[in-house]
């Protein structure tokens, strides 16, 4: 249990935190297909999990995540994804109830990526802040982050979400399973998008050995590498809200 999850405070809590420093962040991810060694939950589990050391280390409050993305790799075992329209408006009706209750700045962070997840949340944030004067940071968890110097970058089930997964529920994590080169479980029929995204067929080969290259210990790098970086972000954006 952490003092930020907003689902376990009374009203008199919620409302003490918010009058200290008035921050919420809310999470999303979809169910996807993520390979054979990792749960179909990956981005909304690696999401969640991020954002807990973000709320503890800024002092935000932390919605119950979300599962409500538009299109991955529908064609593939397990995704579930929901139409552009309506994960704008379940983001925007999070807006604005949160501003109801008096946030000033809202960190909506998707664990699920692809241009189109990026630009849908992207749009629902600057469509809310055009008509109203709270701030919003909606953004992968990765973006703005310097990868330079770190041994993996943002990747789907490859050697940075392999890692992350190993920092923040290894139990979950079935390295048994691996095999470097895979056949793709092309499975169900294309579902219509508005980007003609297609999951791709045919074999999916990994960067390397992740049963040798993937470990906790980059996962946390990863993780503070983020936090470093969302934390001085959140910094910035509530000394513009003052
Ligand atoms: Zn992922």
């Amino acid at each position: 249990m952490s003092a930020h999850n907003m689902e376990e405070m009374t009203p008199a809590e919620l409302t003490a935190v918010i009058r200290r420093r008035p921050v919420f962040i809310l999470t999303t991810g979809i169910l996807e297909w993520h390979g054979d060694h990792l749960p179909l939950g990956l981005d909304a589990l690696k999401m969640r999990g991020i954002a807990e050391r973000l709320a503890e280390r800024t002092e935000a409050i932390l919605l119950p995540q979300n599962w409500f993305g538009v299109v991955g790799y529908d064609e593939m075992t397990g995704t579930i994804t929901f139409s552009k329209d309506l994960v704008k408006r379940i983001a925007s009706e999070f807006f604005e109830n949160l501003e109801k209750m008096g946030a000033r700045l809202i960190v909506f962070l998707t664990g699920h990526y692809g241009p189109y997840q990026v630009e849908t949340i992207t749009e629902a944030a600057q469509e809310y802040m055009a008509r109203s004067s709270i701030r919003i940071i909606a953004q992968p968890e990765y973006e703005g982050v310097d990868w330079s110097q770190c041994e993996a970058s943002p990747d789907h089930a490859d050697k940075y979400e392999t890692s992350l997964a190993m920092a923040l529920f290894p139990h979950l994590v079935r390295m048994e399973h691996f095999r470097q080169e895979i056949e793709i479980p092309y499975e169900y029929a294309y579902r219509d998008n508005p980007w003609g995204f297609r999951s791709p067929q045919g074999t999916w080969r990994y960067s390397c050995d992740l049963r040798e290259e993937a470990s906790a210990e980059l996962g946390e790098q990863i993780i503070g590498l983020i936090v470093d970086h969302l934390s001085m972000r959140i910094d910035d954006e509530l000394a513009r809200c003052r």
